[in-house]
Formats: C-alpha cells, structure tokens, sequence
C-alpha cells in the first residue's frame, strides 16, 4: 500500500533517498544536497527550454531538491515581465550612483 521507493539524485553522482511513495513531491528532476557535488549534479540536468521557467521545490523528496520545467501561465507571465522591469530599474541606478560615486 504504502510501498517504499528509492529515488536517484539525476544529476546521477549515485545518491539517493529511499522514502514511501506518499512523501514524494512530483517533480522532473530530483538533486542531492551533496554540498560538494549538488551544483555539478544541477548542471547535468537536461537544459530547460527557450521560455519555459524553472521550479525549485526544497525537500521535495527528504532532503533532494525538485526541479521542473514548465512554461509560464498568463500570470507567471506577467510577473516576469514586471521582474523584468525591477531588475533594469535596479542597475539604472546603481549605476547612476556609481557615477556619482565616481564624480565626488
Ligand atoms: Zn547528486
């Protein structure tokens, strides 16, 4: 009924958790938390598409991170577009400051 299910790290440095299948978070990819080798792991994902976004969900199983691509919906859309905006903002003015900076 409630079997228990080992899942692998993907980006496949052989570690894994073995948890019952009712604690699994569904997700495409699952990274380890391996301090040493969780980034290498993350880049040996399969790249995700022109335009689809990237979802992290911690401890999706035990302590792996879940990783899926999706493509925005309406609102996501809209929220990366304001991000977008913030961020050019944002450098605007640090770079303002910075010649500000520079003019003193
Ligand atoms: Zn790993």
């Amino acid at each position: 009924m409630n079997e228990k299910i080992t899942i692998y790290c993907d980006g496949r440095c052989g570690r894994s958790v073995t948890l019952r299948k009712n604690k699994i978070q569904k997700c495409d990819y699952y990274i380890c938390d391996s301090k040493e080798s969780r980034d290498i792991c993350k880049s040996k994902l399969p790249k995700r598409k022109n335009g689809m976004i990237e979802i992290h969900t911690f401890n999706a199983v035990a302590h792996f991170q879940g990783i899926s691509y999706k493509y925005p919906n309406e609102k996501e859309k809209v929220n990366i577009t304001r991000a977008k905006k913030n961020l050019k903002i944002g450098l605007l003015k640090i770079s303002i400051n910075n010649r500000n900076y520079e003019n003193n």
